[in-house]
């Protein structure tokens, strides 16, 4: 058994893309990583669509092959069925040489985990991080050995916190802000059966998703409110976001809750049509996930470096968590690795982390946001930023902002230089392929 020592050069709290990605980028500039994750194995959760641009991280963490090998679902593209319109953009249209999955987050973050420990991370399973003390030049952790229910301490050079949504450092630190305008919640579960849409928008049974590709839908409801459909090896997941003030109505009432979800995502367009013969995987349970969307009043303390979710989280529209996450391990580390080497400019790469955050998060609310909420001072500020994307990543998130037209912030920003590249069909279109039963 592999005992946990009482310091390291770097530690990391949470097991999911972000800690993956951290661990990578650190064991491959050789420093010493470990890695405390509170499960026993990863779990099931959301964040199940994976956008194209994975796979540059994917290279950097030297995982590409293994995921690749997994068999996940592949997708072609994504549509939308948003206010009475239906839209469709194809990855194939855009520069990029590989496509999107939808991956069951579990097997997904178990694969990326194991291959950072072959890397020479070390991981330490069923360990809850319980409190961060910084200390002049130092960090010290308090942890819960779950599996051996020990409790003990471990200090390091630099920490950093991927803990997800459970914000380890932000919420002992007081650091979570939430923007009135923008609170929600998810519901989702599981499906087996039923059908989805391919690239042509044409009706496919369950079953044939290796074979024939399909497209994630995104279909609203009410307003502000969406329901998502991503189809993966053994079920389908569905999940609806609605608005926080809505609570009361999709809360856990035993059964009746089942209802009352099967009922309100069926409401969405094309949804009902897509779950005929299907049956909701009752075992499987409805989750939810409340007030997902936050950002902190800073990403650094001391010497602890919030990454992903432990920092921030806008929104799921774009499906861009796991990018997030990734985007921003990959800059902590680079930030922390350069600390290593020099670390008289130690100061200068903090700084350089929080600006890079700072106008992450500021792009992504831009895209999320409802035009009513952004400044002109967003904008310009996000001018800049968009400047510096490469032209496919920009042309992905125009077209992806299009797709819903939920928020026009990004042609405003853009205009016409860059078009999207979508298709719009109508639905009775789309629905005339629908089957009957
Ligand atoms: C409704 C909804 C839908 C979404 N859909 C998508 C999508 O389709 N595509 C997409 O890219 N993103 C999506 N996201 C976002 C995505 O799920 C997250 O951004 C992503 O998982 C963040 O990765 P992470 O590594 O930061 O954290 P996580 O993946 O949450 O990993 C955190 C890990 O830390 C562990 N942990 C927590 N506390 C401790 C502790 N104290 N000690 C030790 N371990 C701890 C947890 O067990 C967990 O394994 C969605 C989010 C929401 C809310």
């Amino acid at each position: 058994m592999k005992r946990i020592q009482n310091e390291c050069e770097v530690l990391v709290i949470g097991g999911g893309p972000g800690g993956a990605m951290a661990c990578s980028n650190l064991v491959q500039n050789g420093i010493e990583a470990v890695l405390f994750e509170k499960e026993k194995t990863p779990l099931l959760k959301v964040g199940e669509n994976v956008i194209p641009h994975f796979w540059k991280f994917a290279e950097l963490m030297k995982v590409k092959e293994k995921v690749e090998k997994e068999g996940f679902v592949f997708k072609a593209g994504g549509s939308s069925c948003w206010n009475g319109k239906f839209r469709k953009m194809k990855f194939s249209d855009f520069n990029y040489s590989t496509l999107g999955m939808h991956v069951e987050r579990d097997k997904f973050d178990k694969l990326l985990l194991d291959h950072v420990e072959t890397q020479g991370a070390k991981i330490f399973y069923e360990v809850k991080a319980l409190k961060v003390i910084n200390d002049k030049g130092g960090v010290e952790v308090e942890y819960h050995d779950l599996a051996n229910d020990e409790k003990g301490t471990i200090k390091c050079k630099y920490l950093i916190d991927a803990s997800g949504q459970s914000s380890l450092v932000g919420l002992q630190e007081n650091l979570r802000q939430y923007d009135e305008a923008f609170r929600f919640n998810a519901y989702w579960g599981y499906y087996k059966g039923g059908y989805y849409l391919d690239a042509n928008a044409n009706f496919v049974e369950f079953g044939n998703q290796l074979k024939i590709k399909p497209m994630t839908i995104q279909s609203n409801v009410g307003e502000w409110g969406w329901v998502w459909h991503i189809i993966q090896r053994e079920f389908t997941s569905l999940g609806i976001i609605v608005p926080k003030s809505k609570r009361g109505e999709y809360q856990s009432f035993g059964d009746n809750n089942v209802k009352r979800f099967e009922s309100a995502i069926r409401k969405a367009p094309i949804i009902k049509e897509l779950l005929t013969g299907s049956e909701l995987i009752e075992d499987m349970g409805i989750k939810s996930i409340i007030d997902y969307s936050y950002q902190p009043k800073k990403f650094i303390v001391g010497n602890c470096y919030m990454v992903g979710d432990a920092a921030a989280f806008v929104d799921p529209i774009n499906s861009a968590g796991i990018l997030m996450a990734l985007f921003s391990a990959y800059s902590a580390t680079w930030a922390i690795i350069r600390s290593f080497k020099f670390p008289n400019r130690a100061e200068e790469y903090k700084t350089y982390y929080e600006t890079q955050m700072q106008d992450r998060v500021e792009f992504f609310k831009l895209l999320a946001y409802p035009s009513e909420y952004i400044t002109d001072e967003m904008i310009e500020r996000n001018r800049n930023i968009v400047r510096q994307m490469g032209s496919s990543e920009n042309q992905l998130a125009f077209t992806q902002c299009t797709l819903t037209n939920r928020s026009k912030n990004l042609n405003e920003l853009i205009g016409d230089h860059i078009p999207p590249i979508l298709e719009d069909l109508s639905l009775e279109e789309v629905l005339r392929a629908a089957p009957q039963r």
